[in-house]
Formats: structure tokens, C-alpha cells, sequence
């Protein structure tokens, strides 16, 4: 069984997310997707909520499962005994940050192996960032999230 870590904020998580998800699973058999627990980064939804809306939207695709750290990713990648670590790739400036976390996981553990995806188009604009922008304007967002971070939403 190959298997592989998709680390992140999720905050909240995005079809764009999910298309890379998906596309991770047609390489990996099984996916655990990482929401990251660092409390020194301001985020919008709490962990919690951020597991939840995550949990909630992978909950019918085989091979996918929800956790979260507060410790290293390379570390988490190592205790779930996998090297394979992937990342969604939308521009170029996501890879020049994708590049220098890259090098930083390298550095920690020099098994890890970086999978990237590239978004396709109608993803390639999409993040969490402007999710959250769009709905403090009170545009629709449910094209372009799941129905779980909807109902977060209405919860605010
Ligand atoms: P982080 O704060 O760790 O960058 P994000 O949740 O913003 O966490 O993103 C997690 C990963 O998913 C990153 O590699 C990011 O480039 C990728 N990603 C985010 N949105 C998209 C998208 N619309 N299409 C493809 N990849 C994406």
C-alpha cells in the first residue's frame, strides 16, 4: 500500500484542495490529510473547525483519512511510515515557497519525497484566503467549497 501526507492550513479546505487530493489518490493508494495545528499562525477557523469541514468532505473518498499535529509534517510523515508528502502547485509563486519548504523538509529528513500537483485552471486562482474574502463581501461561495465549510460559515 503506498501511501502519502497532504499538509496543510485547510483554513477552510477548498475544491482546489480536493482536486489535488484527488488527483494524489490515482498515484497513492492511501492520503492523510495533515491540518496543521500551529498555534503561532493566526487562522480563521479554529482547529477544531478546520478537521471538521475536512473530515466532513473527505468523508466518501476511499483512501483519504483527517488528522492534525502540532509537531514536525517530516516527523508526522515518519511515525505514519511514509517519505511521500504532496503539495498543490498554482503558480509560480507557489513555487518559489513550495521550493523552500521543500529544501526546509529536506534539511529535516533527507528521505522525504515532495509530489506536487498542479491545479488544474479553474483551481489555479482558487485559496482559502480568497474564500474567506469572498464571503466577508457575502459573495456565493458554494462553487468553489465544499458543503461542509458552508455550514461552518452560516455558523458565523
Ligand atoms: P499552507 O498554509 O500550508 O500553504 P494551504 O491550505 O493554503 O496550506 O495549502 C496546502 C497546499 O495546497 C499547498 O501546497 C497549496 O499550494 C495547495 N493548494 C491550495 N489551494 C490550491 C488550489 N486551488 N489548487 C491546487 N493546490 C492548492
Amino acid at each position: 500500500m503506498s501511501k502519502a501526507i497532504y499538509p496543510g492550513s485547510f483554513d477552510p479546505i477548498t475544491n482546489g484542495h480536493l482536486d489535488v487530493l484527488k488527483k494524489a489518490l490515482g498515484v497513492f493508494d492511501e492520503v492523510v490529510v495533515l491540518v496543521a495545528d500551529n498555534p503561532n499562525k493566526k487562522s480563521r477557523f479554529s482547529l477544531e473547525s478546520r478537521l471538521i469541514m475536512a473530515r466532513e468532505a473527505v468523508k466518501d473518498i476511499e483512501g483519504v483519512s483527517v488528522a492534525s499535529t502540532s509537531g514536525l509534517t517530516v516527523d508526522f510523515a515518519k511515525k505514519e511510515n511514509t517519505v511521500n508528502i504532496i503539495r498543490g502547485l498554482r503558480n509560480s509563486l507557489d513555487y518559489d515557497y513550495e521550493l523552500k519548504l521543500a529544501r526546509e523538509y529536506k534539511k529535516m529528513e533527507p528521505t522525504i519525497s515532495m509530489c506536487f500537483f498542479i491545479a488544474n485552471k479553474e483551481y489555479a486562482d482558487l485559496s482559502s484566503s480568497k474564500i474567506h474574502e469572498l464571503f466577508l463581501k457575502g459573495k456565493d461561495i458554494s462553487k468553489f467549497v465544499p458543503k461542509s465549510v458552508i455550514d461552518e460559515y452560516k455558523k458565523r
